[in-house]
């Protein structure tokens, strides 16, 4: 069957659109495998990360011990500490704008903290973060360091999905590379 011109427009519209929904969507959740979307824009980077909590703390519910607080402070410290953990090329002159995490267990929401809500028996939970960077108007950045294995030692591989200038593709960077090409 062939469907009509405008008919195949909108459902190739749909299928980008569902491309560009952000990484909060939801996506499969399995430990070791973090989920990173990078967007280059002109004058802006957004690194958009998805992560089982496991890979952050190694655990995933609401922290009981002193130590399993402290852990989780280290964790979000690193991650509020985005220039270091993100390390754009320095050419196009990227200087952290926000960080915004969103993990319902830790008391994190994307407009500010609230109590810890403990995830449903048996389930797992998530930590999302927008990392947003703003560069040179005509910055185009060759490339991101990326020092999530670094800083985390249960992350084993992330998939990327890159949203560049020159369009969309998927990558997977596994320990212990870093680099992530942007301009290709
Ligand atoms: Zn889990």
């Amino acid at each position: 069957m062939r469907l009509p011109r405008h008919a195949y427009r909108a459902a190739l519209f749909a299928a980008l659109a569902a491309l560009a929904a952000p990484a909060w969507a939801g996506k499969a959740h399995q430990h070791g495998v973090a989920q990173l979307d990078v967007a280059v824009e002109p004058g802006r980077v957004t690194l958009d990360l998805q992560t089982p909590l496991d890979g952050l703390v190694g655990f995933e519910r609401v922290p009981r011990t002193d130590a399993e607080r402290a852990r989780v402070d280290a964790a979000l410290a690193k991650l509020r500490d985005a220039a270091a953990l993100f390390r754009i090329d320095g050419a196009a002159g990227c200087k952290l704008a926000q960080v915004t995490l969103n993990a319902p267990v830790l008391g994190l929401t994307p407009t500010g903290t609230a109590a810890p809500a403990a995830p449903a028996k048996g389930e797992h939970a998530d930590l999302d973060g927008r990392f947003e960077f703003a560069c040179k108007a005509d910055a185009k950045p060759a490339f991101v360091e990326v020092g999530l294995f670094e800083a985390f030692s249960g992350m084993k591989r992330i998939e990327l999905q890159l949203v560049l200038p020159r369009g969309q593709m998927k990558a997977t960077l596994a320990r212990p590379a870093t680099r992530v090409a942007l301009a290709r």
